[in-house]
C-alpha cells in the first residue's frame, strides 16, 4: 500500500547537493514525491512502499551528503496520498520561517579540479568553476533562501549549456547556484595600477610579473590579497614598505603539502587541516635555514600556509612553482578590502598591478588561522571557510541573544536554540569600516538566521564602541554586562561542551573588570552564571596607559622598579644601559601621581615586561608581538623556573623579576631565561589550581585568553595538569583570544535569563 510521508531536515542543508543525493536516492528506491528547499532547510514529500520510506530515512542519516550537517530530521506520518507520477525537485519556496543555516565557502573540489585542467572540457582553465559540492557560499549571498537570484550572481544569465546542467537533477552542477562557464559567468582582467586593462591571458602574465618580482593585488572569495614571490627578498621587502606592516607575519599559499615541505614540519594532522575544505591558514614549525626569507615571518619559528582554495589559485599555481605570499589586501590595520572600487583607490599605492574579477563580494571574510594542539584544531581566527556555521552548544538558549563581542578581533554572536552563529572575524572596532562590518554584519545575519534578538549582551568596557552599539539598541529591552573574563571562561567551557563549574584561567591582554581595574591574570570558580575571582597577579600600574601596550620597556621599567625599588637603575643589565632616563623619570612622576596609570593584573602585561627586560621587545609593531618573540625565543627545554609569590589572593611576580634578573646577571643565555618564565607560569597555574581544588573539591580547568595562544605554555601547562589528575580544558572552535568573547557573552547571558536574572 502507498504511504506518505513529509521529511523536515534542518542543518547545513542548502547549497551541498543535497537535492539532488535526495533525488538519485529516491529514484532508486522507486520512491515519487518532490523535495525542496524551503525556509527552514529541506522538505521531502515522499509516497511509497513503507519499508522503503524507512530505508530511505536511515540512509539519508547514516550517510548523508558530504558537505551537509544534519541537525534534525523531522518524519510526519501517514499522510494522505497525492498520487505523486514521479519525483521531482521543486524550486524553492521562500514562504514561512526562515531559518536556513546557509553553508561557508568550499574550496574547489577533485571532481572540478579534474575538469578545470582538463583540456577536453568546456570549462577548461575557467578561473570561477565549482559545483554543488563546492565554489562561494557566504561571501556571495545576499538574502535567502539560498537561490541563484538572491546571490551576487544574479546579473549572470546562464547561458543554454549551463542551464542545462543546472536543471538536470542527475548532474553535478544541478542548482549549483554559482555555476557560470566561460561563455556566461564572470571573467578574469588583469589591470596595472593606473587602471589600464592589459589584454591577453590574465593568469599568463599575472605569473610572469610575479616571477619577475612585482605585487599583484589578486581578488579572491572574501576580499583582496596582496601577492607576491615568497622566495623573493626585495618583493618581500617592497611589499611591507609599502603596505606600512613592519613585522606582522605574512601568509603564504603553496601548490600543494609536498610544496610546503621545504620549509615546514607538518604532522599528519596538520596535513587534514591544511586539506580540510575550509582551506585555513595553518600555522607550522618552520624548518631550520629554509628559503623562505626571514622577512616573510620576522622574530617567530612558525610560518603561516594555505593551500589553493579558489580555481584562480590552482591556475596560478600550475604555472608559478614556488609559494607566494598571499596576505590581507589592506593598508597597515585596516580591513580587507573585498570591493573593486575601494581595493583601487587603497591598494594603489601598494601594488603592480590588479588581477580582478567582476563577480562581486557580498560579504567580506578574511582567510581562517588554524594551529594544530595535541592532534585537535586551534581555531586563532574563525572566518573564511567556517563562518557562519554555528556553534552547537550543549545548552539550549531559552531566547535569542545577540551578544556584541569585543573591541579587537570582534566577531558578534547570534543565538538561538542549541545554535550559536558566532559570526566570521570582524576585527579591531577602532577602525570606521570595521565598525561598519560590525553593524552591517549583525544586520545580514539577522536575516540570514531570521533572528530577532530579544536580549543583548555585551562586555562590561564603557569604551569598546560594540559596548556603545548594545547600549544604543533600542529595540532590545534586555541587556546583560558581562565581564570580559568570565565571558572567556564560558566561552572555553561552550567551545567544549561542558556545564558545571570549573577552576576557570583567563589570562589575556587586558580587558574590564569589577573592580574597574584592568584584568587579565585571574583565576575563578565558575560557572555560566557566575565568575568569582578567587586569585589574580597583583596590580601594578599601565603607565601611560595604551601606550604601554605598544611600548613593553614601560612595564619592564614598571615592574623592575616594584622589584628592586629607584635602585634598579643601578642594575649592570642591557635593559638599564638602553633605558631612556629623561623618559623614565618623566614616567616615574606620572605614576607617582597616578596619572593615566590606570592598575592592571594583566599576565599578556607581564610577558611584555619580560620581554622588555631581556631586550627582545622595547616596543612592538602589532598587537602580541613582545609576547610571541618571547616564546619563538625560549629554548624548549627549561632546566629551572622561578616561583611566583601568592599572598592571600594576590600574585606577586617580584620574585620572578628579580630571579630573572639574577640569571640575568649570571650570563645565563635569554633563550633559558625566557624558557623559565614560560615554565614558571605553567608551574603558578598549577599551583593556584591544586590550591583551589583543594579547598573546593574541583577538578576541571578552562584555559582562556590570548595568552593561551602561546604555545609552549600550553603544553607545559596542560601536561603538569594532567599530570596532576586534572581534566583541562582549551579552546578549539572558536579562539581563545577576543574572537571567543562573543560565544561567553551568549552563553552567561543565557544562563542568566535561566534563573531570572538580567544583571
Ligand atoms: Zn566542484
Ligand atoms: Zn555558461
Ligand atoms: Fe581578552
Amino acid at each position: 500500500m502507498t504511504k506518505r510521508a513529509q521529511i523536515i531536515v534542518r542543518g547545513t542543508v542548502q547549497g551541498v547537493g543535497f537535492r539532488p543525493f535526495v533525488y538519485s536516492h529516491a529514484s532508486r528506491r522507486a520512491l515519487n514525491g518532490r523535495v525542496l528547499n524551503n525556509a527552514t532547510g529541506v522538505l521531502i514529500d515522499l509516497e511509497g512502499d513503507a519499508s522503503d520510506i524507512d530505508h530511505f530515512i536511515r540512509e539519508l542519516e547514516s550517510n548523508p551528503p558530504p558537505l551537509s550537517t544534519i541537525e534534525s530530521i523531522e518524519r510526519l506520518e501517514n499522510l494522505v496520498p497525492l498520487g505523486y507520477p514521479d519525483f521531482q525537485i521543486v524550486e524553492s519556496d521562500s514562504a514561512g520561517r526562515k531559518f536556513v543555516p546557509i553553508s561557508a565557502d568550499v574550496a574547489t573540489c577533485d571532481d572540478c579540479l579534474r575538469e578545470l585542467f582538463d583540456t577536453s572540457n568546456r570549462r577548461y582553465r575557467y578561473p570561477f568553476i565549482n559545483c554543488t559540492n563546492c565554489g562561494p557560499r557566504f561571501t556571495i549571498i545576499e538574502r535567502v533562501p539560498y537561490d541563484r537570484e538572491n546571490t551576487t550572481m544574479r546579473s549572470f544569465e546562464m547561458c543554454n549549456a549551463c542551464r542545462a546542467e543546472y536543471e538536470n537533477p542527475l548532474d553535478r552542477r544541478f542548482h549549483a547556484e554559482p555555476t557560470a562557464c566561460e561563455v556566461c559567468g564572470p571573467r578574469l582582467c588583469l589591470f596595472d595600477c593606473e587602471g589600464t586593462e592589459i589584454l591577453g591571458d590574465a593568469v599568463k602574465m599575472a605569473v610572469e610579473l610575479l616571477a619577475s618580482g612585482k605585487i599583484v593585488a589578486i581578488k579572491g572569495i572574501g576580499g583582496f590579497h596582496l601577492a607576491c614571490d615568497a622566495l623573493s627578498k626585495p618583493a618581500v621587502a617592497q611589499l611591507r614598505s609599502r603596505k606600512f606592516r613592519e613585522d606582522k607575519p605574512f601568509a603564504l599559499m603553496a601548490q600543494s603539502v609536498a610544496a610546503i615541505q621545504p620549509y615546514c614540519r607538518i604532522s599528519d594532522h596538520e596535513v587534514a587541516l591544511l586539506e580540510s575544505p575550509a582551506r585555513p591558514i595553518v600555522l607550522l614549525e618552520r624548518k631550520r635555514g629554509n628559503a623562505i626569507p626571514r622577512s616573510v615571518a620576522p622574530g617567530i619559528n612558525t610560518l603561516g600556509f594555505m593551500l589553493p582554495y579558489a580555481p584562480l589559485h590552482h591556475l596560478l599555481f600550475d604555472s608559478f612553482h614556488r609559494p607566494l605570499v598571499m596576505t590581507s589586501g589592506n593598508i597597515s590595520d585596516e580591513p580587507i578590502c573585498f570591493r573593486d572600487a575601494e581595493a583601487n583607490e587603497r591598494l594603489h599605492s601598494i601594488t603592480d598591478y590588479f588581477l580582478v574579477h567582476d563577480r562581486p563580494i557580498h560579504v567580506r571574510t578574511d582567510d581562517s588561522v588554524v594551529r594544530s594542539f595535541n592532534g585537535r584544531e586551534m581555531l586563532l581566527r574563525r572566518s573564511r571557510g567556517l563562518a557562519p556555521a554555528p556553534i552547537r552548544t550543549a545548552f539550549k538558549f531559552e531566547r535569542s541573544i545577540l551578544a556584541c563581542g569585543a573591541e579587537l578581533k570582534n566577531t558578534f554572536c547570534l543565538a538561538r536554540k542549541r545554535s550559536a552563529f558566532v559570526s566570521h572575524h570582524i576585527g579591531d572596532l577602532e577602525n570606521l569600516e570595521t565598525l561598519r562590518s560590525f553593524t552591517e554584519g549583525i544586520e545580514h545575519y539577522k536575516h540570514l538566521f531570521d533572528i530577532d534578538p530579544e536580549v543583548v549582551a555585551y562586555d562590561l568596557h564603557p569604551e569598546y564602541l560594540s559596548t556603545k552599539f548594545a547600549l544604543a539598541l533600542a529595540d532590545v529591552s534586555t541587556k546583560i554586562p558581562i565581564q570580559h573574563h568570565h565571558a572567556h571562561v564560558a566561552s572555553c567551557m561552550a567551545d567544549n561542551e561542558i556545564d558545571g563549574e570549573v577552576i576557570g584561567v583567563a589570562f589575556d591582554g587586558l580587558g574590564f573588570g569589577l573592580d574597574g581595574k584592568l584584568w587579565g591574570g585571574e583565576f575563578f570558580v565558575a560557572d555560566f552564571r557566575d565568575a568569582e575571582r578567587e586569585v589574580h597577579l597583583a596590580n601594578v600600574p599601565l603607565a601611560g596607559g595604551a601606550r604601554a601596550i605598544r611600548e613593553p620597556w614601560r612595564l619592564a621599567a614598571v615592574y623592575l622598579q616594584r622589584t628592586f625599588g629607584e635602585s634598579f637603575l643601578e642594575l649592570d643589565l642591557p635593559f638599564i644601559r638602553q633605558l631612556d632616563r629623561k623618559r623614565w623619570s618623566s614616567l616615574n612622576s606620572m605614576i607617582a601621581a597616578g596619572v593615566n596609570c590606570p592598575g592592571t593584573s594583566s599576565m599578556g602585561r607581564l610577558f611584555d615586561a619580560i620581554s622588555g627586560l631581556l631586550t627582545l621587545r622595547s616596543s612592538v609593531n602589532y598587537e602580541g608581538q613582545a609576547a610571541i618573540e618571547l616564546e619563538a625565543v625560549a629554548e624548549k627545554v627549561a632546566n629551572n623556573f622561578y616561583e611566583f609569590r601568592i599572598d592571600g589572593d594576590e600574585i606577586s611576580a617580584e620574585p620572578v623579576v628579580r630571579r630573572a634578573v639574577e640569571d640575568l646577571l649570571d650570563d645565563v643565555p635569554v633563550s633559558q631565561i625566557a624558557a623559565r618564565f614560560h615554565l614558571s607560569v605553567a608551574h603558578l597555574i598549577l599551583n593556584v589550581v591544586l590550591r583551589i581544588s583543594t579547598e573546593r573539591h574541583m577538578n576541571r580547568v578552562a584555559l582562556s585568553g590570548g595568552v593561551f595562544q602561546n604555545m609552549w605554555l600550553l603544553e607545559c601547562v596542560t601536561q603538569l595538569l594532567r599530570e596532576s589528575d586534572f581534566e583541562v580544558f582549551t579552546h578549539s572552535r572558536v579562539p581563545a583570544n577576543d574572537g571567543g568573547i562573543s560565544l561567553g557573552q551568549a552563553a552567561v547571558a543565557n544562563a542568566r535569563l535561566q534563573c531570572g536574572r538580567s544583571d
